[in-house]
């Protein structure tokens, strides 16, 4: 299989099976999206935006930021972009969502009848470690990366419930902090706010 995660080369040009049209696609609506498309700058990958289906279609990846869930939510709902995203995983496009954006992918919120895609079947809990002033940085393993990364969490989700696809990756004090169901991902904690790039990179490589 051509991998579709090759750096650019000095003219800028993609090459070696990266089709100039496949982006990676960042969801733009609020949070902090440019912290990931600074992430993949790094990593030399073609990224942009994504506010409309017609940015989503440019894209062959996806990953949703960390920010307000319930914003979010509302917002998807109103430009009709949480339909498009639905169909596109089902698809098979890799999606990856941190803190924000696996609750956002989630199938339940505890306690909560906020919009979510339902794209990826766990149940998470917002908030878990508590609120702003409990967020923390902490090592975390991660199956597939052969060194811990540094997890931030930010008024961060867990999972409390995992369908019988879906596989932990990480957990934190006995709580789940990284799922992988087939082609999504969604992780608690925020690697964009690191100068870390391996789990963006993984991301790219495996999914
Ligand atoms: N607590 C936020 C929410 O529930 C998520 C926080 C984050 O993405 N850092 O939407």
């Amino acid at each position: 299989m051509i991998s579709t995660f090759m750096p650019q080369d000095d003219t800028g040009l993609q090459y070696h099976g990266w089709v100039s049209s496949s982006k990676v696609g960042v969801l733009a609506i609020q949070g902090d999206f440019a912290k990931h498309l600074s992430s993949l700058g790094a990593l030399g990958v073609a990224a942009q935006e994504v506010r409309t289906e017609t940015e989503l279609a440019e894209c062959s990846h996806l990953i949703i930021p960390g920010g307000e869930s319930t914003t979010v939510g509302l917002l998807l709902r109103r430009f009709g972009l949480g339909e498009a995203i639905q169909a596109r995983a089902r698809q098979g496009m890799p999606i990856w969502g941190t803190c924000m954006g696996m609750i956002m992918m989630a199938r339940d919120v505890e306690g909560s009848s906020q919009y979510s895609l339902g794209i990826l079947d766990v149940t998470v809990r917002r908030n878990a470690f508590g609120a702003q002033v409990h967020s923390f940085e902490a090592p975390v393993e991660v199956a597939g990366l052969a060194e811990p990364v540094m997890g931030v969490f930010i008024r961060a989700p867990i999972v409390t419930r995992v369908g019988n696809s879906v596989e932990v990756l990480s957990q934190i004090d006995g709580q789940i902090v990284a799922v992988r169901e087939g082609n999504l991902l969604g992780t608690s904690f925020h690697p964009e706010l690191t100068d870390d790039t391996r789990l963006h990179a993984w991301f790219l490589e495996t999914f």
